[in-house]
């Protein structure tokens, strides 16, 4: 039987890194939802479709094909997987994921992902809305200062340029954006265990979530 477990969190809490590795441990997929919702920012941004405009918004939605194809994202069957992780598309990203036409055109490519079999997903809404009846549901976080000092390592250590505070000012924007808006906001799901990895390495994260999982669905995972 196939199962799926949830990650929530806001940015920079170490999500992807964290369901990377727990669903590398249990041999399942892994499903990154952000970088969906990324591709989807980047291409209408590109075809100058504006959020408020919303009959031409559903157009564009209606043309635009997305593909996961393992590690990679590709969008009318272009690659855009490298294109997507900059400053500018976190904040288109956070803005283009406000529109309930975009949630909306979004969710069945989601839920689809569950047919190939077992997965962790990582995200804001799959613990409550993309995947509700999930068997194991985390809500990672950790304090603004201590995801912007991961994010500000992560680029140094990539060869980008990096401003601890302007990411520390885009962490806080994006926590706003995704907490307020209207549909799908970004909240601890019911029934979520709720990790806080201020003060963990990922590596502890990790361990600490295989080991609730083994806790929560003993037979599934091994
Ligand atoms: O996780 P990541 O930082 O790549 O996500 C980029 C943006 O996509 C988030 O800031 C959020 O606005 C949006 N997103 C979302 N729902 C998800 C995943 C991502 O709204 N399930």
């Amino acid at each position: 039987m196939s199962y799926v477990i949830t990650i929530d969190g806001p940015a920079g809490a170490g999500k992807s890194t964290v369901a990377k590795d727990v669903a590398r441990a249990l041999g399942i997929n892994y499903l990154d939802t952000g970088a969906i919702y990324r591709a989807i920012a980047l291409i209408l941004y590109e075809s100058e479709v504006r959020p408020n405009d919303d009959y031409i918004m559903r157009e564009a939605l209606s043309k635009v094909r997305i593909e996961l194809n393992g590690k990679s994202v590709l969008v009318n069957g272009f690659d855009v997987t490298g294109e997507i992780r900059t400053p500018m598309v976190d904040e288109l990203a956070s803005m283009y994921s406000a529109v309930p036409s975009v949630r909306k055109a979004l969710l069945s490519l989601q839920k689809e992902q569950e047919l190939h079999g077992s997965i962790v997903a990582e995200g804001r809404d799959v613990g409550s809305v993309v995947f509700p009846g999930a068997k194991a549901k985390f809500f990672l976080t950790a304090s603004p200062e201590a995801r912007a000092k991961r994010r500000y390592s992560e680029r140094v250590s990539n060869g980008k340029p990096a401003d601890y505070d302007e990411i520390l000012r885009s962490i806080i924007e994006r926590d706003k954006n995704d907490s307020s808006r209207e549909i799908s906001p970004l909240t601890m799901p019911d029934g979520a265990i709720y990790v806080d990895t201020s003060d963990m390495t990922e590596q502890e994260a990790v361990h600490y979530i295989l080991d609730k999982v083994k806790e929560v669905i003993p037979n599934e995972a091994k």
